[in-house]
């Protein structure tokens, strides 16, 4: 099938290059020609495991281009995947939904079409979408195809985007056009049917039988994704509420969190106490899912209350560090991590950045260090960037107190001992329960977590 990615971001460019390599002929189009060339130059602009393989292997079934023209060209379907950052009032802010829609009605072809929207948008979208598209569609005067919307959520996680995407748990499709739907179950075949052979590098899970699909309307469509999203929100924020009064009762939250989680009913993913969530999806949807509410005037308490807690959490990082401190001014205070999560680069809505902005408010010295995010972070935030060291270990000497923001795989193996002789004062916060209370402390470091009694020194795999 011949297929357009509109935006070729952490979706778009993860969702384009999976296609290709099922077989299908894909065209990406993104208005940003730097990362067009980069793209075209063999140059992955984003970090993302098994990214890079997986399109070395579908090179000559997937082209990159800044023309509209060229990527609509004979199109069966067309992905839309732009950006829908929060607005000031946490609604989504559509511009880039709204240009790509022209741009789609502008170029589109002369057969059928189906305009697929894969970007998170408010329910509604898919008729706006709709509108915007036919109304530069039938301004053009060779105007003689046809198309219809259809929503097609994204459930990626960065980190693990392309094993999200090949061996998903579901697969959703909404339209009020059951041609369109029929056109996208035809698309996504060899994943619900799990019928193509694996690459060698990501392997398919055994317990993996079909896939299951959701075909349904839009406005349901649309409200999966930020339904999904929104009680993910809630249940990290749920055990990071429970990990608060864990530490007033003198209760372990680790124990408290697997005991919780392996009630079937309830599951363990997404149950892992700690600084909370961050990236560019839960903060985002679920001050969406509020702001679509509001214009029905309806509350939407419990996810309202998620997103509160889950800033607290930030804020409770510094409170942590004040207390085991006393005085902050002047202290200086290393963080390790600064991606949103480990194993991608992604900065958006990461915590440590709004730690970091706190900690210099209050008078302290920081320092910054990241596996991967680092040039990200030089792009982004320069004003950060003086604080960049070029190892976890230059980030610890002579420091006060280490902070555990992000928990990439190598900063759970250090050499402890090495790394507490050469601190001010080793102490580390271990912002995501993923270290051994036990071994740091054997390595002569003062350890504590973020809430709860953790004397078994149990750690747990986090999954987010
Ligand atoms: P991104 O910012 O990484 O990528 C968006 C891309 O769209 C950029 O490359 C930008 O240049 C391009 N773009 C903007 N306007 C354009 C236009 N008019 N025409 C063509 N290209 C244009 O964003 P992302 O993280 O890939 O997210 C895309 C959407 O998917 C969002 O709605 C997001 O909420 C949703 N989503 C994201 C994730 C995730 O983990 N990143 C997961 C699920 C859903």
């Amino acid at each position: 099938m011949k297929v357009c990615i509109v935006g070729t971001g952490y979706v778009g460019l993860t969702t384009g290059t999976c296609l290709a390599f099922l077989g299908h002929d894909v065209t990406c189009v993104d208005v940003d020609e730097a990362k067009i060339e980069s793209l075209r130059a063999g140059r992955i602009p984003i970090y993302e495991p098994y990214l890079d393989d997986l399109l070395a292997e579908a090179h000559d079934k997937v082209r990159f281009t800044t023309d509209y023209g060229e990527g609509l060209n004979d199109a069966e379907v067309v992905v839309i995947a732009v950006g829908t950052p929060s607005a000031a009032d946490g609604a989504p802010d559509l511009r880039f939904l709204r240009a790509a829609a022209d741009s789609i009605g502008e170029n589109l072809g002369s057969g059928y079409t189906v305009v697929v929207n894969k970007s998170t948008v408010p329910i509604g979208s898919g008729n706006w979408v709709d509108s915007l598209v036919r109304e530069s569609f039938e301004r053009r005067s060779d105007a003689a195809g046809q198309f219809s919307v259809a929503s097609n959520p994204e459930f990626l996680r960065e980190g693990s985007a392309i094993y999200d995407t090949l061996y998903p748990d579901r697969v959703v499709i909404g339209s009020d056009d059951d041609r369109g739907l029929d056109v996208l179950s035809r698309l996504y075949r060899p994943i619900l049917d799990q019928s193509f052979v694996p690459p060698p590098f990501l392997q398919r899970p055994a317990e993996l039988g079909a896939v299951p699909l959701i075909s349904t309307d839009l406005a349901s469509a649309e409200l999966i994704k930020y339904s999904a999203n929104a009680f993910l929100a809630l249940k990290i924020s749920f055990i990071n509420e429970i990990g608060q009064l864990a530490e007033k009762v003198g209760a372990d939250i680790l124990h408290i969190a697997r005991g919780t989680g392996l009630d079937q009913r309830i599951g363990p993913r997404f149950l892992q106490p700690g600084i909370g969530w961050g990236g560019s999806c839960f903060g985002k949807d679920t001050s969406a899912i509020i702001a679509t509410a509001r214009e029905y005037k309806l509350d939407m308490p419990i996810i309202s209350a998620a997103h509160e807690t889950n800033r607290r959490q930030r804020e409770i990082v510094v409170d942590k560090l004040l207390h085991e401190l006393r005085i902050i001014k002047g202290r200086t205070i290393a963080l390790l991590g600064l991606a949103f999560k480990p194993n991608t680069d992604d900065l958006r809505d990461a915590p440590a950045l709004e730690i970091a902005q706190r900690l210099l408010d209050l008078g302290a010295r920081i320092r910054l260090h990241d596996p991967v995010a680092m040039d990200r972070l030089r792009a982004e935030r320069p004003d950060l960037a003086p604080f960049l060291c070029d190892s976890a270990e230059t980030a610890a000497t002579a420091a006060d107190a280490l902070v555990l923001v992000t928990e990439w795989p190598q900063y759970l193996e250090m050499q402890w001992g090495k790394l507490a002789a050469a601190m001010r004062r080793p102490i580390m916060l271990d912002g995501r329960y993923a270290l051994d209370p036990r071994r740091l402390t054997a390595a002569g470091f003062r350890y504590f977590a973020l809430a709860g009694w953790n004397p078994g020194g149990d750690t747990v795999e986090l999954d987010y």
